[in-house]
Order: C-alpha cells, then sequence, then structure tokens
C-alpha cells in the first residue's frame, strides 16, 4: 500500500517547499547563534518568524492577519513536515506560539490579542508558561500562588505573591501567562485565573535551574513573585476559569506536537542506523546479534509511532475523535528515550563524545541533542513535561479503555 495526499495538498506542499527554499534562515547562521533557552530568540530567529508572518506560513489554518492563510490541518502537517525535513524551526519560544499566543487568541480581550500575541507572532517577543508550583505539577489545581484585586475590575491593580518552578524560558521571556489563584474560598478547581505579567515587573525574581546536559545553557526556571502589581485589565478570560482554559492551553500543545516529536524520533534514528555498520563491526557475534535487534526493534517502535500518529490525525482531520492522540505524548517520548539509550548502550563510553543529532539551531531548545549519553539524560525531560508518561496513561486507561479509577 502506499499512502499518499491529494494532489491538492501537494500543491501547497510544493508552494511551501519552494518558498522555503528561498526564505529560509541559512544554515550557518541558524548554527553560529542556536538559542540559549526556549524564551530566548536570536536575531535570525526573530526576522524568520516575522518572514513566515507576513507570508502566512506560520500558523498556516490561522487567518492572514493572525500569520495564516486559512489552510486545512492536513495543510498546516505537510507546512510542519517540510519544515522539520529541512531542518527549520518556526521558533525557539515553542511554549508561546503553541500554547500562550493561541490561548489569549482564544480567550484574550483585543488589547491582550494586539500588545501579547501578536508580538509573538511577529518575533518580537517571547513568553512563558507559569503553571507548575514546588507543590502542584500535575495536580495542577493544588496551585497556591494567590492574587488579590485591589480596586475596580477596570482600573484596579491584581498583587500576586507566590513561586512557580520549572518555568521554562522564563530567564529571556518578555512575559509569563501565569496561573494563580484569585478565588481563594472557591473549590480548587474553579477558584484559578490567568494573568499576563510582564517579567520586568518589579517583584519578579527569576533563578534559573541548570540541568545535568547543557548547564551553562539553562531553560528551566524558578519564578518567584513578590507582591507583584499589574493591571486588572491584564487578567485573561473570566475570572475564575483558569482551569477550563489551562485545559484548552494545553490541548493546542496536543494537538500537532506529535508531528514534531515523531520527526525528531526520526531523525535520531536515521542518525543510529548511519552509524550502526560501523558500531556493529567491531562486536562479538553475540554482542552484534542484540544490538541489531535492539536497533531494529526501535525502527519498528518508530515506524509504529508515525502510523498511530497519522491514523489518529486523519480521523482528526475528518472530524472524528481520535484515541490514538490520547496515546501519542506518552509513546513518542517513549520511543524518544529509546532510541538514545540504544545508542547509549551500542557505543558505550564512547556515547559521552559522539551522538548524532548536532546542536545548530535546527531544533527548540527544548528537544533531546548532543552525544547519544546527553540525548539519553535529556529524554527524560520529555516524559515529564506538558504531564508526565504516568498521567498520560491514566488519561488513556480512563478515557479511551474506561477503566475506572485507581
Ligand atoms: C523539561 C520540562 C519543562 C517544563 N516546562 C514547564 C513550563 O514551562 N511551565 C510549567 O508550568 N511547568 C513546566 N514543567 C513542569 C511539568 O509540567 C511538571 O514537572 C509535571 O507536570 C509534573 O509535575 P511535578 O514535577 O510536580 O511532579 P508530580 O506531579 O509531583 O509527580 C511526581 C511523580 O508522581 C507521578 N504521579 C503524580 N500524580 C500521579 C497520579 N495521579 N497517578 C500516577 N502517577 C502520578 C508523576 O508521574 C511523577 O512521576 C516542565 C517540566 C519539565 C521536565
Amino acid at each position: 500500500m502506499r499512502l499518499r495526499f491529494d494532489p491538492s495538498v501537494e500543491t501547497v506542499r510544493d508552494e511551501f517547499r519552494d518558498w522555503l527554499g528561498a526564505n529560509r534562515p541559512a544554515p550557518a547562521e541558524m548554527a553560529a547563534d542556536p538559542a540559549l533557552s526556549t524564551g530566548h530568540a536570536p536575531d535570525w530567529m526573530r526576522r524568520w518568524t516575522r518572514r513566515m508572518f507576513d507570508a502566512g506560513w506560520l500558523v498556516p489554518g490561522w487567518p492572514p492577519e493572525l500569520g495564516g492563510r486559512n489552510a486545512g490541518p492536513v495543510e498546516t502537517f505537510v507546512v510542519l513536515e517540510e519544515l522539520a525535513r529541512a531542518r527549520v524551526p518556526r521558533t525557539s519560544n515553542v511554549q508561546g506560539l503553541g500554547i500562550v499566543a493561541p490561548s489569549i487568541v482564544d480567550y484574550g480581550t483585543p488589547e491582550q490579542v494586539r500588545d501579547h500575541a501578536m508580538p509573538i507572532l511577529r518575533g518580537e517577543a517571547t513568553a512563558c508558561l507559569g503553571m507548575s508550583e514546588p507543590g502542584a505539577g500535575s495536580d495542577l489545581a493544588s496551585l497556591s500562588t494567590r492574587a488579590v484585586l485591589e480596586g475596580d475590575p477596570g482600573s484596579g491593580e491584581w498583587v500576586i505573591d507566590g513561586q512557580k518552578v520549572w518555568t521554562s524560558g522564563a530567564n529571556y521571556a518578555d512575559f509569563c501567562f501565569l496561573f494563580c489563584r484569585t478565588e481563594p474560598d472557591a473549590p480548587k478547581h474553579r477558584g484559578i485565573s490567568i494573568l499576563l505579567v510582564p517579567m520586568d515587573t518589579p517583584g519578579v525574581t527569576v533563578r534559573p535551574l541548570p540541568e545535568i546536559v547543557h548547564p551553562g545553557e539553562p531553560d528551566l526556571n524558578e519564578v518567584f513573585l513578590d507582591s507583584v502589581r499589574v493591571p486588572a485589565a491584564n487578567l485573561v478570560g473570566r475570572r475564575g476559569d483558569g482551569w477550563a482554559m489551562a485545559n484548552g492551553s494545553l490541548a493546542h500543545e496536543r494537538g500537532m506536537v506529535w508531528v514534531n516529536a515523531v520527526m525528531g524520533l526520526e531523525e535520531a534514528l536515521e542518525q543510529l542506523v548511519a552509524q550502526a555498520p560501523a558500531l556493529l563491526a567491531g562486536m562479538e557475534p553475540a554482542e552484534r546479534a542484540l544490538a541489531a535487534d535492539e536497533i531494529v526493534r526501535i525502527a519498528v517502535d518508530t515506524q509504529a509511532a508515525r502510523c498511530l500518529g497519522q491514523r489518529g490525525f486523519a480521523k482528526l482531520a475528518r472530524g472524528g475523535s481520535a484515541p490514538e492522540q490520547a496515546l501519542m505524548k506518552w509513546y513518542a517520548s517513549d520511543c524518544r528515550q529509546q532510541v538514545a539509550r540504544v545508542g547509549a548502550d551500542v557505543l558505550g563510553a564512547g556515547s559521552l563524545e559522539s551522538g548524532g543529532v548536532p546542536n545548530d539551531g535546527h531544533l527548540a531548545v527544548d528537544e533531546p541533542r548532543g552525544t547519544w549519553m546527553e540525548q539519553y539524560f535529556h529524554s527524560f525531560a520529555n516524559t515529564i513535561s506538558a504531564g508526565t508518561s504516568e498521567i498520560q496513561r491514566n488519561i488513556v486507561a480512563e478515557k479511551v479503555l474506561g477503566l475506572p479509577r485507581g
């Protein structure tokens, strides 16, 4: 069986590929100045995001005024596919473009769209996402960062106190999409609101958390908020509706996130397979058979991840529901970890020094890169961020398989 898209979709692919060839940032320029965190946008990246916005390729499914061309989901899919194939990211600020801007477009006021979403879309500003706290991660509804309204809802100010943690990109971001408790007496899911907080507001302190991989370029941060004041007009959506909006925000993230995850997986596998003959040649026969078996198994899993993603996507594109989507975040991040583990196993101590995914600006900072060992360490982060694998399994068990809550 040969799978292919309709000719009209392939026409869009050809048009985009031509445009990309003529307009893409040069690989040398990208490699010379890669992003340092998901809140950091080097100059080439700012220019590139703007160029995509102006040409209507940045978010193809949106209208032209928001950087799109009213394209359908399948056309959007092939644009993402071509970008990954050309090794060019749309943005370094993945949470800004993938979650914050769409949420502001969905729930914000026209002024918030103008002053906060549009600058992200035009590559002029970056945002971070302040959800998790030391006592609230998987159970986000337990968050305790507090915001109290002083004055009236039109002209007053929110006063915010609390702490966030694991805030990707907060060390460079221009503003935070901050989840806070505004209704302390309401049930915990109903008392949360979202505020837009410029990172240079007095009382905001960011403390980077160096990671085991690339410790000189931390992406994760603690954010302390001490009597931080923002205008009442910085409330996004309705007061107390933050929980419902959080589910909408993360749905933006899960919708097509598998496309990049699967392509990252395929890139790593390709590198492993390219290196395999030389690696296997030096092994004892029994050891070689085991290593070859592992490589084949992960190649099959990678193919399965692509098929599962496409199957679910096809159902969604036809307007149906797709249980496959619920599996994808967990399955793709697990396979990514396995490729890195197999690479590290096969190379042994050599995996500390060599690998196949260079840090040349073609991947977002939150993707595993570098030597096989660095990729392996980093791969754990992807099984935790945006909902841990255990939580994804709970979702599949309860919502897809209909099993009772444990
Ligand atoms: C690389 C990275 C980037 C991140 N970026 C951001 C960001 O930009 N903004 C932000 O707000 N947060 C961010 N996070 C935080 C992330 O959302 C949380 O780490 C995640 O939701 C888990 O929360 P926790 O760390 O508090 O762990 P906990 O929720 O305390 O979980 C600890 C362990 O218990 C398990 N567990 C918890 N509850 C259950 C359950 N009900 N059933 C079974 N197992 C359970 C978990 O799976 C985990 O293994 C990031 C995290 C990482 C690793």
